[in-house]
């Protein structure tokens, strides 16, 4: 299946014909070609951005949100073709694409559809005047998003783009364009009108670096890696864009000495190893309380060796392959890495440690690993890996545990596991981040915020939030009583 642009209402190669693979990660074989896209590309998109957006804003917001509702319905329709493109692009799991890719997407559009509805009307009275905020579009934004969560990330920021009266040039990433496709597909189904939704595909120096650069696009809205996230910031801000930066995290799980065990190594896996370690939120760091961690740890290496690592259309699979053989080794470096750092691997390892995954050796698969012995400070412990890799640490008391939170360059979620929900509120209120879970983890509420602190990002999502990005806020202030 190849995966074509899409810019005004058609699907086109790029304008100078130029292709990339798309590799299949489970299996490696190339599936199909992707256009590549470059600042030629951009320019035709923008333009068909810029001719739909007048008659676009120029619909009320709810007329929009049943224009979302419409792409929600044309979505369920695919929503097995949805959870099957997402697998193939990515190595995850049939079975999650389907449970979280696939009906988030639907959701995301349900959700701010919903939201449009219950707005009310933003007036402040004064005692001689009254002033009215209108919520007006920023005209033509960006979208730039990553591979883990293909178009659960993409319909996250079109949905509210689209609601608040913008038209979009998107690029999700070049590792899986397919359902950033099948978007496109239903746009056309249901008869969008053209131009308000534009994808292009292409590696992100080139058509997402023309994008960042492009004086017509008022804003960026961007998730994907922190370097990433700097340079787009870089490029993006001399220029006044609004921007929101989604990056990445490195989370702490917290296990205090009062948490219900196997809750909390239950929460820790899924955490530490949902899509293969491939969220953003996923917890990598566990911290332990040390009166509990051998048999906390006892418990999580034999559910975690216990784990079925493999073809991702097999049911049983709970770990597919990993996005591609590069970021495989990436990931394996660093379990090298933890090794030089003083640790001691208690479950997986290196393909090289473990033996091969697969009968055939062919796909990007590794097994679930957890490290010791390693101090909170370590590389290991601390950047961002990105795979089904987690680090365990011991603290003595609440303020250590703290400190060892916090005590890396991200802040973007967490989890603390404990019988006292107080306590756990007053320590979750003290770690820097943007959420933090008691006793649950990825538990989403889309009203409420979402978004990093430090270097995971700058802004917030979700609900208002993402009203108020995409939009430009003019308040009008009319005075009453003329002397
Ligand atoms: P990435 O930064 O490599 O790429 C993200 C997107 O940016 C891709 O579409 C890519 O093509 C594009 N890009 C790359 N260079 C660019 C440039 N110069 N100009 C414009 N666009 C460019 O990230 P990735 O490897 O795709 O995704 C993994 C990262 O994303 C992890 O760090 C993860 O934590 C982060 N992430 C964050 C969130 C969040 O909500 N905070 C969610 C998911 C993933």
């Amino acid at each position: 299946m190849n995966a074509l642009n899409y810019i005004d209402g058609i699907f086109v190669d790029s304008v100078d014909g130029s292709t990339l693979p798309n590799v299949n990660p489970a299996t490696g074989e190339v599936i199909g070609t992707i256009a590549r896209s470059k600042k030629a590309d951009v320019e035709v998109a923008v333009h068909a951005a810029m001719q739909a957006r007048k008659d676009w804003a120029a619909l009320s917001m709810l007329e929009r949100a049943d224009w979302l509702d419409r792409m929600a319905d044309g979505l369920e329709q695919r929503k097995e073709d949805i959870a099957q493109r997402e697998s193939t692009d990515t190595g995850k799991p049939l079975a999650l694409a389907r449970r979280v890719d696939a009906q988030r997407s639907i959701d995301n559009f349900r959700f701010f559809a919903n939201v449009a509805r219950q707005q009310e009307p933003e007036v402040f009275e004064m005692s001689d005047a009254t002033n009215v905020v209108h919520r007006n579009p920023i005209g033509v934004v960006g979208l730039i998003t990553p591979w883990n969560l293909p178009l659960y990330l993409l319909s996250w920021k079109v949905a509210p783009a689209l609601l608040m009266g913008n038209t979009i040039v998107a690029k999700p990433s070049e590792m899986t364009p397919l359902t950033a496709s099948l978007m496109c597909e239903v746009a056309s189904d249901i008869g969008l009108p053209v131009g308000v939704i534009n994808v292009l595909h292409g590696y992100g120096p080139e058509v997402g670096q023309a994008i960042l650069e492009h004086p017509s696009i008022g804003a960026i809205s961007f998730t994907g890696g922190t370097a990433t996230g700097r340079h787009v910031a870089a490029t993006a801000a001399p220029m006044f864009k609004k921007l929101s930066l989604e990056l990445g995290g490195k989370n702490a799980t917290i296990v205090l000495d009062d948490a219900d065990l196997d809750a909390a190594v239950e929460g820790a896996v899924r955490a530490g190893f949902t899509n293969g370690g491939q969220v953003c939120l996923c917890g990598s760091r566990i911290l332990v309380h040390r009166s509990i961690a051998d048999e906390f740890t006892r418990q999580l290496v034999e559910s975690v060796d216990a784990m079925i690592c493999g073809p991702p259309d097999d049911p049983s699979t709970q770990i597919g392959a990993l996005i591609s053989v590069e970021h495989l080794q990436k990931v394996e470096s660093y379990i090298e890495l933890g090794v030089e750092e003083g640790g001691t691997i208690l479950t997986g390892g290196t393909r090289k440690m473990t033996g091969p995954i697969t009968p055939s050796g062919e796909g990007a698969y590794l097994r679930p690993t957890i490290i010791d012995g390693l101090e909170h400070t370590a590389r290991t412990s601390t950047e961002e890996i990105f795979g089904p890799v987690v680090t365990i640490h011991r603290f003595d008391s609440e303020e250590e545990a703290i400190e060892m939170a916090n005590s890396t360059e991200y802040g973007l979620a967490g989890s603390i596991w404990s019988t006292d929900l107080d306590r756990a509120h007053s320590i979750a209120k003290q770690i820097e981040t943007g959420i933090i879970w008691v006793n649950t983890w990825l538990h989403r509420d889309l009203r409420t915020p979402f978004g990093g602190v430090k270097n995971s990002g700058v802004g917030r999502e979700g609900g208002r939030w993402s009203l108020g990005f995409f939009s430009e806020p003019l308040n009008v202030c009319i005075k009453r009583d003329q002397e």
